[in-house]
């Protein structure tokens, strides 16, 4: 996952800064090929700890050499999970829970909700699939295609949250970066899932 969600990152760094260039500073590529990296670089030592170890170990990667407002949020989140498997959640039986608590993480860091176009608009209607569809048998289709869809979704949207918000309503009409590169990692992870089963 880590190899793939990388790969994903890098291969569409170059698409992530244009986004982030309409209505940020154009950085979000480059800062999430950084921090992916960085996690990619100890890929054999993380995959050699318990579950909720490798979580909180990529989190801290990341709060470390993301930079950036994503930074922080994509650590919050991986640290929240690690923090709920350590509290006693198991995978994959609580994927639910564990995710749950990553997105909640990210809304409690960024001080942000549904609908301010951030990355929480896509991982918000991800964690709400997942709720909806557990134990389905198209269950990572469907995963996929949220996180697609909720993509799309971000561009008719104001920001009112992160760099973008400073545009209002001149962030309309542009997809948001951190909704994409959420959505990039969703499907690396849902790729491997659907190749492993
Ligand atoms: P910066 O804005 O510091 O340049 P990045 O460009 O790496 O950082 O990341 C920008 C992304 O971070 C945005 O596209 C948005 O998805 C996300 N973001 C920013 N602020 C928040 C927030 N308060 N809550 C959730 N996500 C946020
Ligand atoms: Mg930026």
């Amino acid at each position: 996952m880590i190899v793939r969600g990388t790969e994903r990152i890098v291969a569409n760094a170059d698409e992530l800064c244009a986004l982030d260039r309409a209505i940020g500073d154009g950085d979000h590529g480059t800062n999430m090929k950084r921090g992916l990296q960085a996690v990619l670089a100890k890929a054999e030592d993380i995959a050699a700890l318990p579950a909720g170890e490798a979580l909180n170990m990529i989190g801290r990667t990341l709060v470390m050499t993301v930079g950036g407002a994503s930074g922080p949020l994509y650590g919050s989140f991986f640290l929240a999970a690690g923090a709920a498997i350590a509290g006693g959640r198991r995978l994959p039986e609580d994927l639910v829970d564990v995710v749950a608590a990553g997105v909640e993480a990210v809304g409690a860091r960024g001080r942000s909700t549904a609908g301010e176009k951030t990355m929480l608009d896509v991982l918000i209607p991800v964690l709400d699939t997942l709720r909806a569809e557990a134990g389905q048998p198209g269950l990572i289709a469907q995963v996929k295609a949220t996180a697609r869809e909720s993509t799309e979704r971000t561009a008719p949207m104001i920001a009112t949250k992160g760099r973008a918000a400073y545009l209002g309503p001149r962030s309309v009409g542009h997809v948001d970066p951190g909704a994409r590169s959420s959505c990039l990692m969703v499907e690396a992870v849902c790729d491997i899932l659907e190749e492993s089963l």
